[in-house]
Order: C-alpha cells, then sequence, then structure tokens
C-alpha cells in the first residue's frame, strides 16, 4: 500500500477518534436534557415545568461546557422576557428536578390506599401507578400537568394500578358491581 494512503488513513482514524471522543459526552448531555424539568419559579415560589434547549447543550458539550437555555416553560408565553434565573436550580440538581424522578421518589415509599400493598419507584415499563382524589375519583399520575404535580401530591393518596382500574369500572358500571360481604374460611 502506498504511503500516502496509509497517513491519510491514519489521519481519518485519528479524526474519527478526536470526533467520538467529543461527541460521545454530547450525545449524553442531549439525552440528560431532553426530558421535563419541575422547578420553582424564583419570583413567586410557584411550580413551572420547564424543558432545557437538549440540542444547545449538546453543542456547548461538544465545543466546551454544555450551554443551557429553556426552550419551554409553563409560565410562557406571559413570562417569556425573564431572565431565565431558574437555570440555576437546573445546573445545581439536574436530575433532582426531573419530573419522573420527583413522582418516582413521591410513590417510592407510599402504600395504595385501597389494598395497602407498596407501589414503589416508577419503571418505565410498567403501568403508570395513579391517584386518589378529594372527589374519590382515581386518575394516572401522568394525566395531570407537570406544573401540577407538587400541589396535586399534597391533595391526593397513591393508588396502585390494579386498584385504579378495578375503581373505574366500579365508578362506570356500579351496576356491573355487586360487593360480596367477607366470609371467613371454614375449617371444619
Ligand atoms: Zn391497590
Amino acid at each position: 500500500m502506498p504511503v500516502a494512503i496509509l497517513i491519510t488513513l491514519a489521519v481519518l482514524v485519528l479524526a474519527l477518534k478526536l470526533f467520538a471522543f467529543r461527541a460521545i459526552p454530547e450525545i449524553r448531555v442531549y439525552f440528560a436534557y431532553k426530558r421535563k424539568r419541575l422547578i420553582t419559579y424564583p419570583e413567586t415560589h410557584e411550580t413551572a415545568a420547564v424543558d432545557v434547549s437538549a440540542g444547545q447543550a449538546a453543542v456547548g458539550a461538544f465545543l466546551a461546557e454544555p450551554t443551557l437555555r429553556l426552550k419551554e416553560c409553563s409560565r410562557w408565553p406571559e413570562r417569556e422576557d425573564c431572565g431565565q434565573e431558574c437555570l440555576s436550580q437546573i445546573e445545581v440538581g439536574p436530575a433532582n428536578c426531573l419530573v419522573w424522578n420527583i413522582v418516582s421518589k413521591w410513590y417510592e415509599e407510599k402504600k395504595c390506599a385501597f389494598c395497602q400493598k407498596p407501589i414503589g419507584a416508577l419503571h418505565h415499563l410498567d403501568h403508570a401507578p395513579a391517584l386518589l382524589g378529594p372527589d374519590f375519583k382515581t386518575a394516572e399520575w401522568n394525566q395531570f400537568r407537570p406544573e401540577q404535580l407538587p400541589a396535586v401530591f399534597s391533595k391526593y393518596q397513591p393508588v396502585c394500578w390494579n386498584c385504579h382500574v378495578a375503581e373505574t369500572f366500579r365508578r362506570l358500571h356500579p351496576e356491573l358491581v355487586v360487593d360480596r360481604p367477607f366470609e371467613p374460611r371454614r375449617t371444619m
């Protein structure tokens, strides 16, 4: 093989390695910032749901450091001219403000209000656990807007998926449900 081709190949391999060295953190940053987060709005101390611009953060990570800017906020468009001070909360605890982690942590130590079985942390492949409202109706947690969740968690009780399905059926079709009184098992 001619020397010129060998040198070209060596340069290409080196360039690819350098690119991968920068691209892997970029991809990590992209997926880390892609998900919805909850922050406390600095002026009013209310909760807002925000999306960081994952693409911009990833390009920043490729060039030097991730650059955080908001892409969406539940307080927009009314507060679109804000200084995005809430980004400091995301920089300090990027995982702590993820909606998924906040919800998972809330359910982690809780038991179902109906069957008393522990619910545990969230899993992506499982059915979403639910909540029992003050009106005694159940709803899945992801039916609420993310920014509503802290207030919802203070008023609602945790309910497992099975009890949510059973209670929904009972509510929608009371004529088809027969409540049998508890009968102790005979031992003789
Ligand atoms: Zn249950």
